[in-house]
């Protein structure tokens, strides 16, 4: 099979390090060769997620890690603010809300970041909220939150209240500081930025968030942060871990420290500058308030007459080249186009043509056409 240019955000290009690292033969996880790749893995992803709190691996996807923030956090009844721009935000408020949580949404506009302004005026109005969740990364509309700001507005708000980040789509490709910027508890995904297959989840969680976790009654098993905790001291998870993406996330974490966390957070807020400019050359309309643009994915509406499915399926099937469509209210709307973990501007000139050449093709067909009156 041709090799595709992978332009999804999730599951992302692995590189041919990553891959071979993948094909190891077993070891026993509860020997010491488990707790040596272990330790460099907890070790290299602190330095990804540039904290000191306690860095747990799930063997999960990034839902699963977002599921443990839930549980390992709040007792039933306990409020939530939960702050979404978009379907990723919606997610965490379907699980909190199977748990029993009373989430108090605050929901944003397709495209817009939320403002810290109208959080810290929403913690006011309800004293009874001591957590509060916010995407940093809006996968589904290429909005990065101000998370900074952000924090800042809890902590000078309700400086008792954990700040809980879904941060899946933007850790160890874009910078944050837990411990600087005040957020305790961090969620990334394996198959983001990584370069590593889906099935791991990473949560940075901060010592007021454990010292919660251990009064939190919310029901909790396989991913119970105490149970984890227990068990890394030993250099080994409570359940049976997924050994081979733990090599793989050696391999990989071993090629971000090559790159540099400076370089790597710089090529990706260049990559998506680069793919904006040629998005909007297309005469495409960009979904991301340009104040707020992701920098490991963009999205653009589909122009109206165009058929969002037909042009992916154009771009897969001739092109081999492969972006994301829209999810949720924007199924059928938008298309997304990851620049995030192993890529460079190769791939995205690849796309960009592919993409000329696709719209030229329906938009030349449509103007021929006699039944372009509008109704
Ligand atoms: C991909 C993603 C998720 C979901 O992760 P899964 O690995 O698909 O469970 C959640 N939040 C954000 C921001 C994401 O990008």
């Amino acid at each position: 099979m041709a090799s595709q240019n992978l332009r999804t955000p999730g599951p992302t290009p692995l590189p041919s390090a990553v891959r071979d690292a993948l094909a190891r033969d077993m070891i026993n996880h509860r020997g010491p060769e488990f707790a040596e790749l272990m330790h460099e893995c907890v070790d290299g992803l602190k330095w990804a997620f540039q904290t000191q709190h306690d860095l747990l691996i799930l063997t999960a996807s990034g839902s699963g890690g977002l599921e443990s923030i839930v549980v390992n956090t709040l007792s039933p009844g306990d409020k939530l603010l939960a702050i979404s721009i978009g379907y990723f935000g919606d997610r965490l408020i379907a699980i909190a809300r199977a748990f029993g949580v009373d989430v108090v949404p605050m929901r944003l506009d397709d495209g817009h970041a939320a403002d810290p302004q109208q959080i810290a005026d929403a913690l006011r109005a309800d004293p009874a909220i001591q957590t509060v969740f916010v995407t940093h990364n809006e996968t589904s509309t290429g909005v990065l939150n101000p998370l900074e700001a952000i924090a800042r507005a809890v902590k000078e708000t309700r400086p008792e209240a954990l700040l809980l980040v879904d941060g899946i789509s933007s850790v160890g490709s874009v910078p944050l500081q837990p411990e600087e910027w005040g957020m305790d508890v961090v969620v990334a995904g394996s198959q983001k930025g990584w370069m590593v297959p889906p099935g791991l989840a990473f949560v940075s969680v901060s010592p007021r968030a454990l010292e919660r976790s251990a009064q939190a009654r919310l029901p909790r098993s396989y991913f119970d942060w105490q149970a984890h905790r227990r068990s890394a001291e030993r250099g080994q998870t409570p359940w049976t871990p997924a050994v081979g993406l733990f090599f793989g996330l050696q391999a990989g974490l071993r090629l971000m420290r090559d790159e540099g966390l400076e370089r790597l957070f710089e090529r990706h807020r260049q990559m998506a500058a680069y793919t904006r400019n040629g998005l909007v050359e297309l005469d495409l309309r960009l979904v991301a308030d340009s104040d707020h643009a992701s920098p490991t994915v963009t999205t653009a509406y589909v122009p109206e007459g165009i058929n969002a499915k037909e042009l992916l399926e154009a771009l897969r099937s001739r092109h081999d080249v492969v972006l994301a469509g829209g999810q949720g209210r924007l199924d059928g709307k938008i298309i997304r186009v990851a620049h995030l973990g192993w890529f460079d501007q190769d791939d995205l000139d690849e796309a960009l043509l592919a993409l000329r050449i696709e719209l030229n093709k329906v938009r030349a067909a449509d103007s021929s056409s006699p039944a372009t009156a509008r109704a």
